[in-house]
């Protein structure tokens, strides 16, 4: 599983949110606390922000903890809507830079903590690479983040297996779920935090219960159940 973490709210560094915390995503590429499957994060990373209405994307299939460049210009990119992950591939997935999230359609950016059989899927010519999360963001890409929820229930009717924990932003809200994993949310002063799992140790972490939909608009953050079967 991977890990992956949102920001909403006033502009801050990327540094600040990933490079610098206890257990942030750097520390958690190497060491996760929460991890339930795959014991590291070594198989990419991405980065992605809004720039305006604009999302900018910095992917790798290497591991985020031996990449110096991101290390020297992260604290200089700033944004108040960042997407980030760090990835353990799946068994028979590709490692490639396409393959590591945030995926976008041009307006959302896209994370999936998870596995998926990619046969219960349709096919997609949009999808940025093989890989099964790929190919799960484009059918959400298609079907509209509004859906998101009756989305991720139907794929999970359909392969009973998956671990579907999705998280998304598109500059001026954050949209996640959970489904088999592990997911908790932080109010700040200056903005919201969805991580996989807290970059500290701050009591106002609150988890997120499994089988949940989170909405963030604002410093509003909002939980409905999900319905399976
Ligand atoms: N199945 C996805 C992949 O192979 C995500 C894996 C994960 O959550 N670790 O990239």
């Amino acid at each position: 599983m991977c890990r992956h973490l949102g920001w909403l709210g006033r502009s801050v560094s990327v540094a600040s949110l990933l490079l610098e915390p206890a257990n942030g995503l750097l520390v958690q590429s190497y060491s996760p606390r929460r991890q339930k499957h795959g014991l590291m994060n070594a198989d990419g990373w991405g980065v992605g922000f809004f720039d305006g209405r604009t999302p900018r994307r910095w992917r790798s299939a290497a591991p985020l903890w031996g990449d110096a460049s991101f290390a020297s210009v992260a604290p200089a990119l700033g944004s108040g809507c960042i997407v980030a992950a760090v990835r353990s591939a799946s068994v028979g997935m590709p490692i490639e830079p396409s393959a590591s999230a945030p995926f976008t359609d041009g307006h959302w950016l896209l994370s999936h903590n998870g596995l998926v059989d990619r046969a219960v899927l349709p096919l997609s010519e949009k999808a940025e690479s093989t890989c099964d999360s790929a190919v799960l963001a484009a059918l959400i890409f298609e079907r509209g983040l509004d859906a998101l929820g009756d989305t991720i229930v139907e794929v999970a009717d359909a392969d009973p297996n998956a671990r579907l924990n999705i998280l998304a932003g598109n500059g001026s809200r954050l949209l996640a779920t959970t489904w088999g994993d592990t997911l908790s949310t932080l109010r700040r002063d200056d903005g919201v935090v969805l991580a996989s799992e807290p970059y500290d140790d701050n009591p106002d972490w609150q988890e997120v219960p499994d089988r949940h939909l989170v909405s963030v608009l604002g410093r509003d953050i909002e939980l409905i159940p999900l319905k399976g079967s």
